[in-house]
């Protein structure tokens, strides 16, 4: 059993910080119009403990689109709803190995989605959520959820939901592709628009880590103490982000970071320890993939610092 002390981690996560704070390099995303405008300078990196301990760095409290991130919480929803099997059945757990809005994945994989994590699951996602056909309770239980796990709210970034809903084309085609596979649940324009609303959630990185720290500790909310979700859906949604949460530079990441995460095109990160901690970073200029160029460098920072990730086959134990 190895142990690591706070005081350790919180080293770790100031030196990250300081060590990428002055990193240049990617762009933002600017086929949303809206996130081309976001200042670039803004950088953030939170980290929430089991215990609701937290740290929070740089621009924590500045409210960035979540983007895909929302992917995550919002499989989780369904797998509340209706079950992992029913996900597993309707959607998949299968990387496409292809970018997020791919519709060529979609084409060769057309008896089901792939997985949650990408744009044409995610949208299946949302045609599930429950009750059906009734958008404002769907769309109730959507941000129920995501404050559930953030313990504290999401807030609605207007312009973001305008800018994403004028430009959506190719999230349009995929969800009518999908109709098409009979893979939507319910009316495809409601899915599509469910989807684009859930993605202009405006989230701090201080509430991103405690969604990462409240599934990092198997569905409780260190922070406020909830039983969000069912422990046994842990490492089901682990897996998933392990899977796909980078998209087609997963693999890469998980070979060089060794932590399971998910991105947004809005700068975010989400990386899960199960059992030890949950990390966010916010950075908006992204990679080629999508993904934020200063929140990769900063959670690899972290976890290389202090020796951690899921493949090390260490116990590892937090303590004062
Ligand atoms: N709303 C974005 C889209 O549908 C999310 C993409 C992402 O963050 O990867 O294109």
């Amino acid at each position: 059993m190895k142990t690591i002390t706070k005081q350790q981690i919180k080293q770790a996560a100031q030196q990250a910080y300081d060590d990428v704070k002055g990193l240049s390099g990617g762009k933002n995303a600017d086929y949303i119009p809206f996130l081309a405008d976001i200042d670039p300078a803004l950088f953030a990196l939170s980290v929430v403990l089991p215990d609701g301990d937290r740290i929070d760095l740089g621009d924590h409290e500045y409210r960035f689109g979540i983007e895909s991130v929302s992917k995550v919480p919002t499989a989780l929803l369904v797998m509340k709803q209706s079950g992992s099997q029913a996900l597993l059945d309707k959607i998949g757990a299968d990387a496409t190995g292809l970018p997020f809005n791919s519709i060529f994945a979609i084409l060769l994989e057309n008896d089901h989605p792939s997985t949650p994590l990408v744009n044409a699951g995610a949208i299946t996602a949302c045609s599930m959520v429950t009750p059906t056909g009734d958008s404002s309770a769907k769309w109730k239980a959507i941000v129920d959820n995501i404050t559930d796990l953030c313990g504290s709210a999401p807030v609605l970034l207007d312009q973001l939901y305008k800018s994403e809903s004028a430009t959506n084309y190719n999230n349009r085609s995929i969800t009518w592709l999908l109709r098409n596979y009979n893979r939507i649940y319910d009316d495809p324009d409601m899915s599509l628009d469910l989807y684009t609303r859930q993605c202009s959630l405006g989230v701090t990185s201080s509430q991103l880590a405690a969604m990462a720290g409240t599934i990092a500790n198997a569905g409780v909310n260190p922070v406020t103490g909830k039983q969000v979700f069912d422990a046994a859906m842990m490492p089901q949604i682990v897996s998933l982000i392990a899977t796909v949460g980078f998209y087609e530079h997963t693999g890469d990441w998980l070979y060089t970071a060794g932590i399971p995460a998910k991105s947004g095109v809005g700068g975010g990160i989400l990386g899960v320890l199960p059992g030890l901690l949950g990390i966010a970073a916010f950075a908006p200029p992204l990679d080629s993939a999508g993904n934020s160029v200063k929140g990769q460098a900063a959670v690899k920072s972290f976890v290389r610092q202090l020796g951690l990730g899921v493949f090390n086959g260490e116990n590892i134990r937090i303590v004062d």
